[in-house]
């Protein structure tokens, strides 16, 4: 994809106009224009990444400080009773942007938003062995 036809680099790039929230040399902070609820902001970096598997552990480390620094504000300035951070990497997923971003999404007791349709059931160790011994192995 061509990044200039990006929407979030269009905004990092202060082409395009955002209500920014916060911003340093790696990464900006701006309010979500479709808010999930108040104080809904998007933190990217100002490097067009597509999602997280393209992320490089330099702009890794400044997207999560940058996040924590706004939640935090966030959750002493909004007073909302607890926070979500969201990231979505490819569509089915649910990522509508490709330019990787993460969500920070204030959250209030008694105002559902996220609802889970699926029943959980207790994993079996051998499973969840099964399932990551090729990843704990590819990290190693
Ligand atoms: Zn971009």
């Amino acid at each position: 994809m061509n990044t200039d036809d990006c929407i979030f680099c269009q905004i990092a790039k202060k082409e395009r106009d955002a209500v920014v929230i916060y911003e340093d040399e790696f990464t900006m902070a701006f309010a979500d224009l479709f808010p999930l609820m108040q104080g809904h902001a998007l933190v990217i970096p100002k490097r067009h990444f597509t999602n997280i598997y393209e992320l490089d552990e330099e702009y890794a480390a400044h997207l999560f400080k940058t996040t924590a620094k706004v939640a935090k504000v966030i959750k002493r300035v909004l007073k909302p009773d607890g926070i979500n951070i969201h990231q979505t990497n490819e569509k089915a997923a649910g990522q509508e942007v490709f330019h990787l971003h993460i969500h920070i999404i204030p959250r209030y007791l008694g105002q559902r938003l996220f609802v889970m349709n699926i029943e959980r059931k207790r994993a079996e160790r051998s499973d969840l062995i099964q399932t990551f011994y090729p990843v704990i192995e590819s990290l190693k």
